[in-house]
């Protein structure tokens, strides 16, 4: 379907609100019906009646709709945060017993419901290189009933060949789940190489201005609707319609700030590249990157996330190069319109992971400022380092 058509009408019935153009926020958590008739009917299918907010609401339906067509899928679920999302879709998907197969070095909290959480319910794991497909497969074993992948990752920025493992486990019978957030709906679509639930924290791209928390799960209709009637309803970790109103609100300018992102991302990482300050750039589409191909073939460009290691001695260098940036702020997340640092020696366990990143690594997340600007910014600050 043609994005223009997605962003800016599919979903939006005007003609039930006045003709108003802005999507009404429907701020209710109720429903009322006028006879029991009516009532009963509404009750049959709560995934797509409003009969009470945790389950359906109009503000919130526009949104689904154009998440789920985005993604080039049949439906969709919005959760109160990326990891609600993660969460839900995993669970919809394992049972007590089960054997999970997921990319190792995924985002912290679904490492935390893999590796720990899961383990109360009996659920077993293995974490496996994502650069070759038949990883995947070697890991399977008979009672695996997921395979889990994170394309790139979003701090090395590792990718898996989707297509490849998608096949692998659509021939034993077992789901896959990928968090497609580092591409936004617009850069890569799982679902067309065959991978059954697509997640995204929507509180980076989707709704892209820093002011809302969530998350999406994207599927087939009959997913969903068992999502709908286990995690969803039962968890209930809906978001409000408020901010569903301000994530339609993003979502209008979504194509113009992913290009954005990405144009200027690609002149940082070149920019970085070729500065003697700079050890490694990490990015999916830089010349160096031994897994360019890969990105090539699955990935229509790259996003605003790039890692840089620099060239210094100890740790109050990496400090004295973030604490002069005069543009970037120095935050987590990212998906938003200004562009952000992320030191990774500012997390206290940088140094006892298991896998540890390098302590002199920087993330940077390139928003909407003039590029320019944002180079000139970390030029002064390499030079200050
Ligand atoms: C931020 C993030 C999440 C978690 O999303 P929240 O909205 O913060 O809960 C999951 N996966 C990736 C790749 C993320 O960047």
């Amino acid at each position: 379907m043609d994005i223009s058509h997605i962003l800016n009408h599919l979903g939006e019935n005007r003609e039930e609100y006045y003709g108003a153009v802005a999507p009404p926020i429907f701020q209710t958590s109720n429903f009322a019906f006028r006879t029991v008739a009516e009532m009963r009917e509404k009750l049959t299918k709560e995934l797509e009646n409003p009969f009470y907010t945790r389950g359906y609401n109009p503000t919130v339906a526009t949104l689904r709709k154009k998440v789920a067509a985005l993604e080039g899928a049949e439906d969709a679920l919005v959760f109160s945060s990326g990891s609600a999302a993660v969460a839900a879709a995993v669970m919809s998907v394992v049972k007590a017993g089960d054997h999970v197969v997921c990319v190792k070095k995924p985002y912290s909290w679904t490492n935390n419901l893999i590796a720990k959480y899961l383990a109360k319910y009996g659920v077993t794991y293995a974490f496996v290189d994502g650069g070759e497909a038949q990883n995947f497969e070697k890991a399977i074993l008979e009672n695996t009933r997921l395979i889990y992948l994170e394309s790139p990752n979003s701090l090395t920025f590792e990718m898996q060949d989707i297509g490849a493992i998608a096949k692998i486990a659509k021939n034993k019978g077992i789901t896959t789940i990928i968090d497609n957030s580092y591409n936004s709906p617009l850069n890569q679509n799982p679902i067309k190489m065959g991978v059954d639930i697509v997640v995204h924290s929507g509180t980076k791209y989707i709704s892209g201005h820093s002011d809302v928390v969530c998350g999406v799960v994207c599927s087939t209709h009959e997913r969903i609707m068992k999502m709908f009637a286990e995690e969803y309803m039962t968890i209930g970790s809906i978001i409000s319609p408020q901010d569903a109103a301000l994530i339609l609100r993003g979502l209008r300018t979504l194509e113009l700030r992913v290009n954005r992102s990405a144009d200027s991302a690609k002149k940082v990482a070149e920019f970085a590249e070729k500065h003697p300050k700079i050890k490694a750039v990490y990015y999916p589409f830089s010349t160096s990157n031994p897994q360019l191909a890969l990105a090539q073939k699955q990935m229509k460009q790259g996003g605003g996330l790039l890692s840089i290691v620099l060239d210094v001695k100890d740790e109050k260098q990496v400090e004295r190069f973030c604490d002069s940036l005069n543009y970037f702020l120095m935050a987590t997340s990212w998906g938003g319109y200004e562009s952000l640092v992320f030191p990774l020696c500012a997390l206290a366990a940088s140094k006892s992971f298991e896998n540890p990143l390098p302590w002199n690594m920087v993330r940077l997340y390139i928003g909407l400022e003039d590029p320019e600007v944002l180079i000139a910014d970390l030029q002064q600050a390499l030079e200050k380092m």
